[in-house]
């Protein structure tokens, strides 16, 4: 493979299932790529790939103008970076950061790097590890526009899309907080429906192309109630609170009758009956963002 001489060179830091993915793909692109982890020996398949293996952080760091970390959390991220070495090698360098955590955190992330000379840029990635160098990979980035700008054909080399969100540095974790909290949350409506569905007899392999019917209203219903949310209209003309809570009702009735655990909808439920109670029954669903948001 040839190596792209007018990119620069780069180091990953971290060699989970993430980590590997990204150095794999920056390899795939021609890039100059060196790879270190904490525990050793994950670095063999890249390096067979034509990574540069490191004996350290710091000797990684030095072998990078750009340094993409990609770790578990930013507990993990100071562990790495922290060190004085580390941090001595760092200076005048970019910092790309993968890692997911919250925008509290990479607000101070931002920080200590600005105190120690260190070029900061913090990102979330959205896709799973397997779609990384692929058209699907969804990468979220936030901090300094110039200096996005300048490694954006760098970060390209990732493959699909890779947004700016803006130069606040906690935007690309905001964004990436959000929509962990809607993933999650619908991932446990998921199981929780195939718990019921089982329950009454009805295979997972059943009910799944009802489950995909309904996935399918979802991004559209996103639409309306973002435009609904951010007006501050809650109309409840098609599906009225009152009518909604009585269908969750109805779920949490079956579940119990079956002995499985109905937390997930009681809390569904509860924030609908809340709602109601505050007088906004004949609002649509969405009233509850605003309710939850009031402090
Ligand atoms: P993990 O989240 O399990 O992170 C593993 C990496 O963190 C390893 O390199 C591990 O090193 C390192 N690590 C953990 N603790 C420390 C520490 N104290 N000091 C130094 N290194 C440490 O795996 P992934 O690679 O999958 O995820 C990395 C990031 O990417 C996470 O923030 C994750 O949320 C995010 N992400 C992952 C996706 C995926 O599909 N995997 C999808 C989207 C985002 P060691 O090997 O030594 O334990």
């Amino acid at each position: 493979m040839s190596t792209s001489t007018h990119l620069p060179a780069v180091t990953v830091l971290g060699l989970g299932p993430m980590g590997r993915s990204l150095a794999g793909a920056f390899l795939k692109a021609g890039l100059r790529t060196t790879v270190w982890n904490r525990t050793p020996g994950k670095d063999r398949e890249l390096i067979e790939q034509g990574a540069a293996g490191a004996g350290s952080a710091e000797e990684a760091v030095a072998a990078g103008d750009l340094v993409v970390v990609c770790v578990v959390n930013y507990d993990a991220v100071d562990a790495l970076l922290r060190p004085e070495p580390v941090t001595c090698a760092l200076k005048g360098r970019t910092v790309v950061n993968l890692t997911a955590d919250t925008p509290h955190r990479a607000r101070k992330a931002a920080e200590w790097a600005a105190g120690h000379g260190i070029r900061y840029l913090d990102g979330a990635i959205m896709t799973p590890a397997p779609s990384i160098g692929t058209p699907e990979a969804v990468f979220l980035h936030s901090g300094p526009r110039g200096l996005y700008e300048e490694y954006r054909p760098v970060l390209e080399a990732l493959g699909g899309k890779h947004m700016h969100l803006g130069e606040e540095i906690g935007r690309a974790a905001a964004f990436d907080i959000a929509l962990l909290d809607l993933f999650w949350t619908a991932m446990a409506g998921y199981a929780h429906a195939v718990a019921i569905a089982r329950a009454e007899g009805v295979t997972a392999g059943e009910l799944a192309p009802f489950a995909q019917g309904i996935g399918a209203i979802l991004p559209p219903l996103f639409a309306e109630f973002a435009r609904d949310a951010d007006d501050g209209t809650y109309s409840g003309a098609i599906n009225p609170l009152t009518s909604a809570a009585s269908t969750m009702a109805h779920v949490v009735e079956v579940s119990e009758a079956h002995g499985v655990d109905a937390g997930v909808m009681r809390a569904v439920e509860g924030m609908a009956r809340r709602t109601i109670g505050l007088g906004h029954g004949t609002d649509g669903f969405i009233r509850v963002a605003e309710v939850l948001g009031r402090r």
